[in-house]
């Protein structure tokens, strides 16, 4: 049962977050905000593009031609088996050009054993400074919509990306680079073992889905993520949703009310699980 004084930081925090909008609304009290939620979307189609479980599939599908392996990563950390052992193997791990030019190794934020774990694209200027994923902008944005919802950032959520390193410049993350280190976030999750999963943007929900279909559609619709074992083997599902990035909706504040309804169904899900 959520205190008082979680009551009214969810309540500040919503209202913070309409009016970022320039929406005066009405706070909607933490007990009601799943009865809010709209009907389910249907689920998500099968993905459509084939799995990339090898470096072979990998390189077909157009991801890693140069240095780097995908197969390097998932050997690097197939023995970790905590998630301290998997920190210490990524930062020990040279196989992504981008470690190169990042200062640190962003590995996660928040609690490794809370039942929701956000996935975003790649550290920024401020993740690569403190070493932690979304503490920029984006991730104040990403912490406001979490405590609206009544949920704690620090303690409800568990926080990572797909990459570990900063792109440099900000610069998109390249199919390469992607595919490079997708065995590392997989190993991630594996061991993380939440019981929903959050796709914070396209790039994210895509190489984790092997999905071709963009964010406009992947959004709002309850997908399935496997687990994969150490050798990259797809193991149990879970349920998995795509939810617009925060930086695009720092850009496009119109699009906060969908990010907030998926959101919601995100909250709903843990709720009735
Ligand atoms: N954008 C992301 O996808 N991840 C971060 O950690 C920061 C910004």
């Amino acid at each position: 049962m959520p205190s008082t004084d979680q009551r009214t930081e969810a309540a500040k925090a919503l209202t913070q977050w309409w009016e970022d909008m320039g929406i005066e609304a009405e706070p909607l009290p933490p007990s009601r905000r799943t009865a809010a939620a709209p009907k389910p979307p249907e689920p998500l189609p099968t993905p459509e593009t084939p799995a990339i479980a090898t470096p072979q599939a990998a390189r077909a599908a157009g991801f890693g031609q140069a240095d780097g392996d995908p197969a390097d990563a998932r050997k690097a950390v197939a023995k970790a088996s905590t998630l301290d052992a998997l920190k210490a193997a990524i930062e020990a791990f040279d196989g992504c050009p981008l470690k190169r030019t990042a200062r640190n190794t962003v590995f996660a934020r928040g609690n490794p054993a809370a039942p929701i774990m956000i996935v975003g694209e790649a550290p920024g200027r401020d993740e690569d400074e403190q070493g932690k994923p979304f503490v920029g902008r984006s991730g104040q944005l990403l912490d406001r919509m979490i405590r609206a919802s009544g949920l704690d950032p620090e303690t409800d959520v568990y926080i990572s990306n797909i990459l570990n390193w900063r792109p440099p410049g900000n610069r998109s993350p390249s199919t390469e680079e992607i595919a490079i280190c997708l065995p590392l976030i997989e190993r991630h999750i594996a061991l993380a073992a939440p019981k929903v999963l959050v796709f914070a943007g396209g790039v994210s929900a895509q190489a984790l889905l092997r999905a071709a279909t963009g964010i406009m559609k992947l959004r709002g619709r309850w997908a399935e993520y496997r687990f994969k074992d150490a050798d990259g083997e797809p193991g149990e599902h879970i349920p998995a949703m795509p939810l617009f990035h925060p930086a695009f909706l720092l850009r496009r504040p119109q699009e906060k009310a969908r990010a907030w309804r998926d959101w919601l169904e995100v909250v709903k899900k843990v709720e009735d699980s």
